[in-house]
C-alpha cells in the first residue's frame, strides 16, 4: 500500500482533482417522490415508496451504502411495542415518553414507531438483516425468547427493545433500494428546495443540489418530496480532524434540510431545546473506553483497587445481583432505554443505574480513579452479547473497537476497559466516553420541522422523516418507521396531485447564489474558517445561558458573517463547495435557533433552556408550543398546545388518529 506521503514524494506534487469539473452544468431529473438524504430513513422511505409504485429518486450527500448515523451498523432497536414478546403497548410508550418529556415532544411520531417500528423490523430482516438469535449462542439467556428467538435489551420484563445484528443494515438497504429500480444520486449536495411560483410557503415541486464530485447543478423535480437529512453536528463544535472518531455526529451532519425548508417557509418547533454536547467530538471513540451505559448497560464497574461501584433501582434499593440490572423495580411500570432523544425520565420508567452520588464518592476516595468496566464479572452469556454481539454490530464499533481491540489481544474473560480520567462530576452519566461536558458546547435537541399525522410539514408536498429533522424524535428504529409511513403518504398525495412546475427564476437565483464561492476572489476565508465562526458565535452567544441582549448580539454576528465572510468564501473544488454551502445552511439553522429561544420567555428545565432575563422556571402560561417560519422573509411566531396532536382537527385518541391517517 502507498502513503499519502510516498505518493505525492513519487509524483512531486499534489494529485489533480480526479473528476471532470463540470459547473453550471444542468440536469434535470424528475420523479412522483423525492427524498433528500439517504440516511436509513431516507433509504427505507425510497423502499417504501417504490413498493407504492411511485417512481422515487433520492440525493444523497455522501454514498447512500454507508451514510448517516446508522451506517455502520446498529445493535438495539427501540419501540418494538407490537412485537410477540413485548408486554408494552404503542400507547404506553407513546405516553410514558411524551410524560418524561413533559410534553415536549412529537407524541405522532412516537406513535407511528410504536405501531410500526417491529412491522419495519421485519422487513430488514426480508433484506438480510439478523433481527433473531438463529445459531442458538445464546439460548437459555434471561435476555432471549426461546419461541420466537428475539433477543432484549435494557428491560428483560417488558421486552420493547430488541437487540439486532445490525452491521449491515444499510448495504441491506441500498440493495433493496437498487432491485426496486429508485434513482439513487449519491454525493449530491442537496442546497435548496423549490416551491410553486418561487414563494416561500407555497407548495414544495422540488429541490436543487450540486455534485461535490464534478460541482454539477441538479433541478429535481417532483410531486412530493421527503427531508430526512438528519442533524446539525457541525453547529455548535467543529473539529474535523476528530469529529469522525469522538464523535457521534459526522462531517455531513449540517442542518441543511432545516435549513432549505426554513428558507421554504415551513414552520418548526423546539429549535429552542439544546442539550450539552457530550458526544460532540471532544470525548472519546464512541463505545472505546469503560462505561455502564446504552450498549453497555448493565457492566460491572470497578476502581482502580477493585472495588465494584454498587448498581441501585430508581428507589434507591442497592441491586445485589446482574439480573436485578435488567429488570424494573417492584413499582416500576416499564424501563425506556436510552438514546431516544429524551432527556429527563421519570421514575417510573428510569433505568437502574450505578450510584448517582458517584461523582460525591470519587470526591471523597471512596472509590479510587481510574474506574474500570469489569466484564469478567458478568455471566458468560451477558459478557458475550455485550462484547461480541453488540459491540460487534453496533455504529461505529464492530472494525474500530470489536475487531482492532480483540486482534490487539483484548480479551473481555479477563481484560478490563479503562474508562477515562475525568472530573469527578464528569461521572454523574455511566456513558464514560462522552468525557468531561464543556458547559457552553451544546447540541440541538428535539427541535425540528412541525409534522401532522401525516408526517407532512406545514408545508404542502413536503413530508419529513427520520429521528431529525422531524422535531421530537429519536432512534434508529423511529428513522426507518417514519421514513416508511412518510413515504406512503407521499406516494399516496403524489398519486392525485398535480405535474409540478418549477419557477425559473428561483433556478437561476439558487444557480447564482451556489456558484458564487467559486467565482470569489482566492483571498476569501475557507470554509473550515467559516465554521468553526459559526461554531464560535452559537457558543458565546447561545450557549446555555442566554437572555435577549447576547441573542440579538448573537443574529447580528450571524448577519455580519454572512455578509462578509461567508461572502467571500472561496471554495477550490467541488467538495470544498458543498462543504462551504453546508456553512451557510448551518448560518441558517444558528438563527432559527436563536429566533425560537428569543420566542420563549422563559426557562425551561426541560428544554435545558435558560434565560437570565426570564429565570422563572416552566411558568404555566409557557407549556405549549412555539412555531416559528418566514413569511416575506420575516419571522412569524405562533402558538400550539403541547398536545395538538390529539385535539381538533385531529381525533382525541392515539389509535383513532393512526387509523385515519396511516393509509392502509
Ligand atoms: C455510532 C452510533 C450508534 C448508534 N446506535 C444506535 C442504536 O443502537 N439504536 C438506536 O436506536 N439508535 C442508534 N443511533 C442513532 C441512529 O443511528 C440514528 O437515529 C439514525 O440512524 C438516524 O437516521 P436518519 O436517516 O434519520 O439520519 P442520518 O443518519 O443523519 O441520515 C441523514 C442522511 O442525509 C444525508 N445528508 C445530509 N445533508 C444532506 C444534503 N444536504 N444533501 C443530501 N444528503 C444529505 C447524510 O449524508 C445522511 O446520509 C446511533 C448513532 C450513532 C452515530
Amino acid at each position: 500500500m502507498t502513503t499519502w506521503n510516498e505518493y505525492v514524494e513519487k509524483g512531486g506534487a499534489l494529485p489533480e482533482w480526479p473528476y471532470p469539473i463540470l459547473y453550471e452544468k444542468e440536469n434535470e431529473i424528475v420523479s412522483d417522490v423525492l427524498i433528500l438524504g439517504g440516511g436509513v430513513a431516507g433509504c427505507h422511505a425510497a423502499i417504501s415508496a417504490a413498493r407504492e409504485g411511485a417512481k422515487v429518486v433520492l440525493a444523497e450527500r455522501g454514498m447512500a451504502k454507508r451514510s448517516g448515523s446508522g451506517g455502520a451498523g446498529v445493535d438495539h432497536w427501540h419501540g418494538a411495542c407490537t412485537n410477540p414478546c413485548s408486554k408494552v403497548t404503542p400507547e404506553e410508550y407513546t405516553r410514558a415518553v411524551m410524560d418524561c418529556a413533559h410534553g415536549y415532544s412529537n407524541g405522532i411520531a412516537r406513535y407511528i414507531t410504536c405501531k410500526e417500528g417491529w412491522d419495519t423490523l421485519l422487513e430488514c430482516e426480508e433484506m438480510g438483516v439478523q433481527i433473531r438469535d438463529v445459531k442458538d449462542e445464546f439460548k437459555g439467556a434471561d435476555f432471549r425468547d426461546e419461541e420466537t428467538k428475539l433477543m432484549f435489551a435494557y428491560d428483560y420484563k417488558n421486552r420493547h427493545v430488541l437487540r439486532v445484528w445490525g452491521y449491515n443494515i444499510k448495504p441491506c438497504l441500498y440493495n433493496e433500494m437498487k432491485q426496486l429500480g429508485v434513482g439513487i444520486f449519491n454525493r449530491v449536495v442537496v442546497t435548496s428546495l423549490l416551491t410553486e411560483g418561487g414563494k416561500q410557503g407555497a407548495r414544495v415541486v422540488g429541490a436543487t443540489g450540486v455534485n461535490t464530485r464534478t460541482g454539477e447543478f441538479y433541478v429535481f423535480k417532483s410531486k412530493a418530496i421527503i427531508v430526512s437529512t438528519g442533524g446539525a453536528g457541525r453547529l455548535f463544535t467543529f473539529a474535523p480532524e476528530i469529529t469522525a472518531a469522538s464523535s457521534m455526529s459526522d462531517m455531513n451532519s449540517a442542518g441543511v434540510g432545516q435549513a432549505v425548508g426554513w428558507n421554504a417557509g415551513a414552520e418548526f418547533v423546539l429549535m429552542e431545546q439544546t442539550g450539552p454536547g457530550r458526544l460532540t467530538g471532544f470525548g472519546y471513540t464512541p463505545y472505546s473506553m469503560g462505561n455502564a451505559s446504552n450498549t453497555y448497560h448493565g457492566t460491572p464497574i470497578v476502581d482502580a483497587n477493585g472495588k465494584e461501584v454498587p448498581w441501585f433501582d430508581v428507589e434507591g434499593r442497592e441491586l445485589k445481583t446482574v439480573q436485578e440490572r435488567f429488570l424494573p423495580s417492584p413499582g416500576q411500570n416499564f424501563q425506556l432505554g436510552i438514546g431516544i432523544g429524551l432527556h429527563y425520565y421519570l421514575d417510573q420508567y428510569r433505568l437502574n443505574n450505578l450510584a448517582q452520588d458517584l461523582p460525591e464518592r470519587v470526591r471523597k476516595g471512596e472509590f479510587t480513579l481510574p474506574l474500570y468496566a469489569d466484564l469478567s464479572r458478568l455471566p458468560e452469556l451477558e459478557r458475550r452479547v455485550i462484547f461480541g454481539m453488540m459491540v460487534g454490530n453496533e455504529g461505529k464499533t464492530r472494525i474500530p473497537i470489536y475487531d482492532t481491540f480483540t486482534k490487539a489481544g483484548f480479551n473481555p474473560d479477563k481484560d478490563m476497559l479503562q474508562a477515562p480520567v475525568m472530573l469527578p462530576e464528569a461521572y454523574q452519566n455511566s456513558n464514560f466516553w462522552g468525557g468531561t461536558p464543556i458547559p457552553h458546547l451544546r447540541s440541538l435537541a428535539g427541535g425540528g420541522f412541525l409534522v401532522d399525522w401525516d408526517l407532512r410539514t406545514s408545508l404542502e408536498g413536503l413530508y419529513a422523516a427520520g429521528g431529525v429533522p422531524i422535531f421530537g424524535g429519536g432512534c434508529h428504529g423511529e428513522a426507518h418507521t417514519s421514513g416508511r409511513y412518510a413515504a406512503r403518504k407521499a406516494a399516496a398525495y403524489a398519486r392525485t396531485t398535480a405535474e409540478p412546475a418549477v419557477d425559473r427564476q428561483q433556478v437561476e437565483a439558487e444557480k447564482a447564489r451556489v456558484y458564487a464561492p467559486v467565482n470569489q476572489n482566492k483571498n476569501g476565508v475557507g470554509w473550515k474558517e467559516l465554521n468553526y465562526a459559526i461554531t464560535r458565535v452559537m457558543q458565546d452567544y447561545c450557549g446555555k445561558y442566554k437572555n435577549e441582549g447576547t441573542l440579538n448580539l448573537g443574529l447580528r454576528l450571524l448577519n455580519e458573517l454572512k455578509e462578509n465572510e461567508a461572502a467571500s468564501t472561496y471554495a477550490s473544488n467541488p467538495h470544498e463547495l458543498g462543504r462551504t454551502l453546508e456553512c451557510f445552511s448551518l448560518i441558517t439553522v444558528g438563527e432559527m435557533v436563536m429566533q425560537a429561544s428569543l420566542a420563549r420567555k422563559c426557562s425551561s428545565i426541560y428544554l435545558d433552556l435558560y434565560r437570565l432575563d426570564y429565570p422563572q422556571m416552566d411558568p404555566p402560561d409557557w407549556r405549549k408550543l412555539l412555531p416559528i417560519r418566514l413569511e416575506d422573509n420575516k419571522v412569524k411566531v405562533r402558538e400550539l398546545p403541547l398536545d395538538f396532536h390529539l385535539k381538533p382537527p385531529y381525533a382525541p385518541a392515539y389509535e383513532e388518529n393512526y387509523k385515519l391517517h396511516c393509509g392502509h
